[in-house]
C-alpha cells in the first residue's frame, strides 16, 4: 500500500509499504518493507504536468496555423483598400467571410476547453459533414482541376459521436492536402464504408504519393514538404480523431497516389 508518514524531523513524506509472511525464530512474522517514494512520486507529477504543457503548445501551434490564414487575407484586404483602390462590396463580402472563419476557430478552441466529455455528446451523420466539407473545398478543388468524387448517399450508416466542427476540420485538412498532392488535377475520391462497428471515411487521391519513411514521420509537429506549408494540419487531425476514439490508416504508393481511411466507432443506437 502508499501511505504518508510524518518524519522525525516532522517532514510529511510519502511512502511504499509491502509486507511478506515470513518466519522470525520458527515463529511465524511479517516482514514489511517501507520505501520512500516522494521523490518518484514527485517526478512522476512533473512528467504528467509536462506532458500536458506539451499538448497545450501543440494545441496553440494547430490554433495559430488555422488563424494565421484568414488573417493574413483580412490584412492584404485592408492594405489594398488603404492604398486608395477603394473597398468594392466583394472584398467586404470576402472579409466577413474570413473574421467568421476566424470567430468559427476560437469557437472550436473554446470547445476544446471544455471538458472532453462535452464534445462526446452528440450524434454526428458523417455523410452531412462530408457533404459540407465538399462545398467547402469545391471552389478550390475546380480551381487546381481536381474533381471531388463522391458516393455518399446510397448506404445506411450508423452515427458516430463527437464534434462537428473538429470532424469538418480532420477533412478539410485531408482534402486539402491530396489536392495539394495534385499539381496535374486529376479525381479525388470520398467515399463512406460500414464494416466491423466501424464508420469509415476513404479518401483516395491520384497524387505523387510518399515514400515510407514520409509517412512515419506524418502528424509529427512542423513536418512538411512543401515550399508553404507549415505541417501542422495531420498533427491537429490526428489528435482530433484520437480523442474520437478513432483512427487514421495511411496507404501511399509513389506515382499512384494516398489513400487515408479514417476509422470512428459507430454508435450503437440500441444500446
Ligand atoms: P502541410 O500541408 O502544411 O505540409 P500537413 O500536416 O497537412 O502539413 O501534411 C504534412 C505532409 O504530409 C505534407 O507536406 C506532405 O508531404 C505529406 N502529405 C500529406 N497528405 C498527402 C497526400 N495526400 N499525398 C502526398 N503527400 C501528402
Ligand atoms: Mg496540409
Amino acid at each position: 500500500m502508499e501511505l504518508q508518514c510524518v518524519r522525525f524531523d516532522g517532514a510529511v513524506i510519502d511512502v511504499e509499504m509491502k509486507s511478506l509472511p515470513t518466519l522470525y525464530k520458527n515463529e511465524p512474522a511479517v516482514h514489511t518493507i517501507v520505501r520512500d517514494i516522494t521523490e518518484r512520486n514527485q517526478t512522476r507529477e512533473l512528467l504528467k504536468a509536462s506532458e500536458k504543457l506539451n499538448i497545450a503548445g501543440q494545441l496553440a501551434a494547430g490554433i495559430a496555423h488555422e488563424i494565421r490564414n484568414p488573417l493574413s487575407a483580412l490584412k492584404g484586404f485592408l492594405q489594398f483598400i488603404r492604398s486608395g483602390s477603394g473597398g468594392k462590396k466583394e472584398y467586404f463580402e470576402i472579409m466577413l467571410d474570413e473574421i467568421n472563419r476566424i470567430e468559427l476557430i476560437v469557437g472550436e478552441l473554446l470547445i476544446l476547453a471544455k471538458p472532453e466529455q462535452s464534445m462526446l455528446e452528440r450524434q454526428i451523420d458523417l455523410r452531412i459533414v462530408l457533404k459540407q466539407v465538399i462545398v467547402l473545398l469545391e471552389a478550390q478543388a475546380i480551381l487546381n482541376g481536381v474533381q471531388l468524387v463522391s458516393e455518399l448517399s446510397s448506404i445506411s450508416l450508423s452515427p458516430i459521436v463527437g464534434d462537428e466542427n473538429q470532424l469538418k476540420q480532420v477533412f478539410i485538412n485531408i482534402i486539402k492536402n491530396a489536392i495539394e498532392a495534385m499539381p496535374a488535377g486529376g479525381d479525388i475520391r470520398i467515399e463512406l464504408v460500414q464494416q466491423d462497428g466501424m464508420v469509415e471515411v476513404h479518401i483516395t487521391d491520384q497524387g505523387g504519393g510518399m515514400p515510407e519513411a514520409s509517412i512515419h514521420r506524418l502528424g509529427e509537429p512542423f513536418y512538411t514538404t512543401k515550399e508553404s506549408g507549415n505541417g501542422l494540419g495531420l498533427m491537429v487531425s490526428f489528435k482530433i480523431v484520437e480523442q474520437h476514439n478513432g483512427s487514421i490508416n495511411i496507404h501511399s504508393q509513389q506515382g499512384v497516389g494516398t489513400v487515408f481511411r479514417v476509422s470512428f466507432p459507430a454508435f450503437d443506437q440500441n444500446r
